[in-house]
């Protein structure tokens, strides 16, 4: 049998914030050590990944908007080496609060 899997595979979604107010930022990671150079991720989502002169990936916008979400989860699920990860960033209320006396 042949199918498309769907975009949200195990490990590679994001826990949604619960409203509205807890708009968090999506963090972009990759792990070069296993990057295989194979590009999907750069044609998926160009503005978030590219490559290096190695042809290994490089996150050029490793902080990413919700509305980022579905191509975010997207790139992640084809990448064929696992070497791309989503987690939640910090809240803009803690951002915000961070540093000030
Ligand atoms: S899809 Fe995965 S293996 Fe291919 S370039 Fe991107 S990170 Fe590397």
């Amino acid at each position: 049998m042949s199918g498309v899997r769907g975009a949200t595979g195990a490990g590679a979604a994001v826990p949604a914030p619960d409203g509205p107010s807890e708009r968090r930022p999506i963090l972009v990671s990759a792990d070069r050590s296993r990057c295989m150079a194979a590009g999907h991720c750069a044609v998926t989502a160009p503005g978030v990944f590219d490559h290096a002169e190695d042809g290994l990936v490089v996150v050029a916008g490793p902080e990413q908007s919700e509305e980022e979400r579905e191509v975010l989860e997207l790139a992640v699920e084809l990448c064929p080496s696992r070497a791309l990860s989503l987690s939640p960033g910090a809240a803009p209320s803690a951002q915000g609060a961070a540093g000030r006396p």
